[in-house]
């Protein structure tokens, strides 16, 4: 199977394979415009990603307009809905993007973490503070994309 690693801008994209059930990915949720599901290396009590199932690169790729407020919305709400379902103990959650530089997959994707961070330090990737603040959390995205 080595024709299925994935180059760098070349090759088929993770998630996109992921979005077409072409993977053993369980996915926790599908419809016609985003799937949801586990990530591999979970930062927290749960971790879950929800994907548009159009490829769009970044954040950057995201306009002012109502059909891609309408997308963030609607995986906002799904990945709130997993984890409600899911970790209805947890007093907190986060749900938020990662910027280019800091994204590791070219493929848009809202990161739903129901706390505490697991380990601890892990929670430097998912704040928009200090040195590594790269991360734009789902509700800030909506204000600025807001048509
Ligand atoms: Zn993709
Ligand atoms: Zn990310």
């Amino acid at each position: 199977m080595a024709e299925a690693v994935a180059v760098a801008g070349a090759g088929p994209c993770v998630f996109c394979q992921i979005a077409r059930s072409s993977t053993s990915t369980q996915l926790l949720h599908s419809d016609e415009k985003v799937v949801a599901f586990q990530d591999i290396n979970p930062s927290a009590f749960k971790h879950y990603l929800v994907i548009p199932v159009e490829h769009i690169s970044t954040v950057k790729d995201l306009q002012r307009r109502m059909e891609d407020y309408q997308l963030v919305s609607h995986m906002l709400d799904v990945g709130q809905t997993l984890l409600r379902r899911d970790a209805p103990d947890s007093k907190q959650y986060r749900f938020g993007f990662h910027q280019p530089p800091l994204n590791s997959v070219n493929h848009l994707h809202l990161h739903c973490l129901a706390l505490p961070f697991k380990p601890g330090w892990k929670c430097i990737k998912y704040t928009s503070l200090g040195p590594f603040g790269g991360f734009i959390k789902a509700e800030k995205l909506l204000q600025k994309i807001k048509p």
